[in-house]
């Protein structure tokens, strides 16, 4: 008898909205205006500094959105807190941006959002502004936008984002007290490294190839990307190449995140732990690298698919502080100091041979294992 305690989790849910033309409209023109209030928002931030030199918080800001209603009829139309949510964006924007500076990288200051960058805004309580009802997602002021029920939709909505895509507009629901799942008990642990040449491999020596379709999807992508490039810039067929990179687009992030899921899955499926490191800190410490770097960015969409799945199956993810896991020996610990293109792992204290990133995700699972105080 394992011990089911009646765990929850919070879990998203997308679903395709299949708004009338009206709505489209209407669900356009209010991503229209959350995108200008951001960008004069980011704007009065900016001038408020240079002038004066403060720093406007995101409850002063949010506290002029009466004013700007009346001076601006338009926003009249759109629920308050979809408004409040973009100035909270925004400044979240910020302070992730001042979060990164002090640990020393060199982030992108906060940027205007072009019509191509802004496609999302949140009703961020459920029930204020949207709602279900009978089956169809009620929008205020918009009013019933049918829904695709492509899954069925558990526990509590707490908020609701509208997202628009290149095929259309999606809902996406912020459910709490989701049931979880909880697998069985499987009795094994294992650290888990970014490869340079494969996805991931884990301190048991199983290796996880980078999707094939990755490349093609990508080559794809890159021509569509020369094509809508070289058009006319407002011309009908630029209009047509634009749309097609897009679905490039979206085509290549679904096929990752379905990758993501599936490699997730079948990591939780065998370990009851998995311990990995903190790449953001750990791409400090090591020697920067190219191919590193990009398989680090999808490393972390990984990690957090990775961190909801294990939390609905009851599985433990861990998350070691980096300390020169690819450098010491898994064996006996001695420090073997080796360049990035070294492949393999020699010690030459022990004798043990292994792949270097095999010996790193063994690394990282005695790290993880003595920061919980689990004796292996
Ligand atoms: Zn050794």
């Amino acid at each position: 008898m394992d011990d089911r305690e009646a765990q929850t989790t919070r879990k998203s849910y997308t679903y395709k909205l299949k708004p009338a033309p009206e709505q489209a409209r209407q669900l356009e023109e209010v991503l229209w205006r959350c995108r200008t209030l951001y960008n004069t928002a980011l704007e009065q931030r900016i001038t408020a500094y240079r002038r004066c030199g403060v720093t406007l918080t995101c409850y002063q800001q949010q506290a002029e959105l009466p004013d700007l209603k009346a001076a601006f009829p338009e926003y009249g139309d759109i629920h308050s807190q979809v408004l409040q949510d973009v100035l909270a964006r925004l400044d979240r924007a910020y302070q992730a941006f001042f979060r990164r500076l002090k640990v020393g990288q060199t982030p992108g200051f906060p940027r205007y959002q072009g019509r191509h960058r802004y496609h999302s805004f949140t009703y961020k309580q459920y029930g204020n502004g949207a709602r279900l009802d009978n089956g169809f997602l009620v929008l205020s002021k918009i009013g019933r936008v049918a829904v695709r029920w492509s899954r069925p939709l558990e526990g509590t909505p707490k908020t609701v984002t509208i997202s628009k895509e290149a095929d259309g507009w999606y809902a996406i629901l912020s459910c709490a007290e989701v049931p979880a799942r909880p697998l069985p008990p499987t009795g094994r642990e294992t650290g888990i490294d970014v490869g340079l040449k494969v996805f991931l491999i884990t301190a048991d020596g199983l290796a996880v190839e980078n999707p094939r379709h990755h490349r093609k999807a990508e080559k794809k992508l890159a021509k569509a990307n020369k094509r809508a490039s070289r058009r006319k810039k407002g011309s009908k067929r630029r209009g047509k190449a634009v749309h097609c990179l897009g679905r490039a687009h979206q085509k290549v992030k679904r096929q990752r995140a379905d990758f993501h899921h599936k490699t997730a899955l079948m990591l939780l499926r065998q370990y009851d732990t998995i311990y990995l490191e903190d790449v953001r800190v750990a791409n400090m410490i090591r020697n920067r690298h190219l191919a590193k770097s990009i398989s680090d960015a999808g490393w972390a969409a990984f990690r957090t698919i990775l961190e909801a799945k294990a939390a609905c199956a009851g599985r433990r993810v861990v998350v070691v502080p980096p300390a020169y896991t690819s450098q010491d020996c898994s064996g006996c610990g001695a420090r073997i100091p080796k360049s990035l293109s070294v492949r393999a792992h020699v010690c030459t204290s022990c004798g043990l041979v292994l792949d270097r990133d095999e010996n790193a995700a063994r690394n990282i699972q005695w790290a993880g294992q003595a920061l919980r105080g689990v004796v292996a």
